[in-house]
């Protein structure tokens, strides 16, 4: 490989933002103690893009990452683990990189309290950390009193919501791989906003895929607490095709919440769950998926300010809190989607928007987009794509939804586009 010089290599990778000692050969020793110390509170696709991307923006700042986890796992390609075209091991990656590469100072531990007026976040062993802007991605924490019966506990144990990839994800596909021949499935999908809009059914289609082959019999039932979702037409075209949706002897059936299909309670130990309508639904495997709320340290820290999602500034991603903080991700009040794709972009604003206020000029205007990809099978997938223009106090939205369609080698490529996507996207975030 022919050495590039380090302007040419800046100029091939058009980070134009890059200072200081850059991000190449970088250097720990480029810091001084005067260098401004941004820490980051939360190692997920948001929290680690920020420091990635602040990284290139400004090679000259200190960065430290809180993240209670040695290792983070992709929630996007999780669902393909179900039937059998994905593992957790190939969602899963360390942090190796962001210490050697971007020169990451990563500290293993909760973050647990925020002094606003001494500019210092408490770790769970006591210790402090200064900052002199602090970004907070800590993501979503789940509403399990929605549905009664259901707790943090059942979902560790018995019941697996696995909309947080990992452990529970593993659980969930050996209850599914050792149910009984023509069991039943069920799924309960959400309100309100939550991570992934079309993740539930594209993980009803995937286990749908898997059951076809080694339960033929087995059916999916889908209680929703929404009339609609996301790409709903393209799963029910393509439900109709493949799993007889619709008719008496459907593999996917879905119940609407104007048909009752809101699940309000269960009973883990004979598993039946109890609909709006006081129906009772027997299953074999529960899949409860409950609604989100912020983290809770976003809770505990005041960010929310008491409410379900926390507030910013729509400009910067500053909190209304204290404008040192800035929040980004699954957990912040935005008229945007909740999706890794959303959240690595939000980053790409704070870090510029970090630099540009360390470097005293007025931070830039915000352009934020969408590419949502979903697959229903390996023949079938789907795209939308939202860019978010900022439009002085709020973002004024674009959408652009792939449209229904017979045509094998669209739908294909689409699905083809969707696996490409997951593979860059991962590697843009953790390498
Ligand atoms: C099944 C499924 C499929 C999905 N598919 C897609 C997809 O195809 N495309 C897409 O763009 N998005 C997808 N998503 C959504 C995506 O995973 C989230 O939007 C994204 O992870 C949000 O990033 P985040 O940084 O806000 O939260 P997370 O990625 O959840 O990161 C939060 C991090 O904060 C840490 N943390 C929490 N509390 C503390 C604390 N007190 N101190 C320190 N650290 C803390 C956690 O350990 C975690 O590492 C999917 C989600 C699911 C569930």
């Amino acid at each position: 490989m022919s050495s590039l010089t380090r302007r040419q290599l800046i100029k091939y990778l058009g980070a134009s933002a890059v200072a200081g000692s850059g991000l190449f050969g970088f250097n720990n020793q480029a810091w001084s103690n005067k260098s401004a110390h941004i820490v980051i509170v939360g190692g997920g696709i948001g929290g680690a893009a920020l420091a990635k991307y602040l990284r290139i923006a400004d090679g000259s700042v200190r960065i430290t990452m809180i993240e209670p986890n040695p290792e983070y796992t992709f929630c996007p390609g999780s669902n393909e683990v179900f039937n059998g075209h994905e593992t957790l091991d190939n969602l899963t990656y360390n942090y190796d990189t962001f210490k050697t590469r971007f020169g990451v100072n990563m500290i293993q531990d909760k973050a647990v309290a925020i002094d606003y007026d001494k500019h210092r976040v408490r770790v769970s062993s006591g210790d402090w950390v200064s900052y002199d802007k602090l970004v907070v991605s800590t993501g979503p924490d789940f509403m399990y009193d929605a549905v009664e019966g259901y707790s943090a506990q059942l979902a560790a144990t018995d019941l697996p919501h696995a909309w947080k990839a990992g452990p529970q994800t593993a659980k969930l596909k050996q209850q599914l791989d050792s149910m009984r021949q023509g069991g039943t499935v069920v799924i309960s999908s959400p309100d309100g906003a939550y991570r992934c809009p079309p993740a539930p059914y594209e993980r009803a289609s995937m286990i749908a895929e898997q059951l076809e082959k080694v339960n033929p019999t087995a059916k999916i039932l889908i209680l929703d607490s929404k009339n609609g979702f996301t790409f709903d037409k393209h799963y029910w075209h393509y439900w109709t095709e493949r799993h007889g949706y619709g008719t008496d002897n459907a593999r996917i059936s879905w119940i609407s919440e104007q048909e009752g299909g809101r699940a309000v309670k269960v009973d883990a130990k004979n598993k039946v769950i109890t609909t709006a309508n006081d129906e009772k639904v027997k299953a074999d495997v529960i899949n409860i998926i409950p609604p989100h709320k912020a983290s809770k340290f976003a809770m505990d820290t005041g960010l929310a300010k008491g409410q379900r999602w926390v507030p910013f500034d729509t400009k910067t991603f500053a909190s209304d809190v204290h404008p040192d903080v800035f929040v980004i991700g699954d957990m912040v009040d935005a008229p945007m989607s909740k999706t890794g794709y959303i959240a690595s972009n939000q980053a790409k604003v704070v870090a510029q928007a970090i630099v540009d206020q360390l470097e005293g000029r007025e931070p830039g205007t915000p352009f934020i987009t969408n590419n949502c990809v979903a697959i229903i099978s390996e023949e079938y997938g789907m795209s939308i794509a939202d860019t978010h223009r900022f439009g002085g106090d709020t973002y004024l939205l674009q959408k652009r939804l792939s449209k229904v369609t017979d045509n094998p080698y669209e739908r294909r490529i689409r699905a083809e586009l969707a696996k490409n996507w997951q593979r860059t996207f991962r590697k843009d975030i953790f390498s």
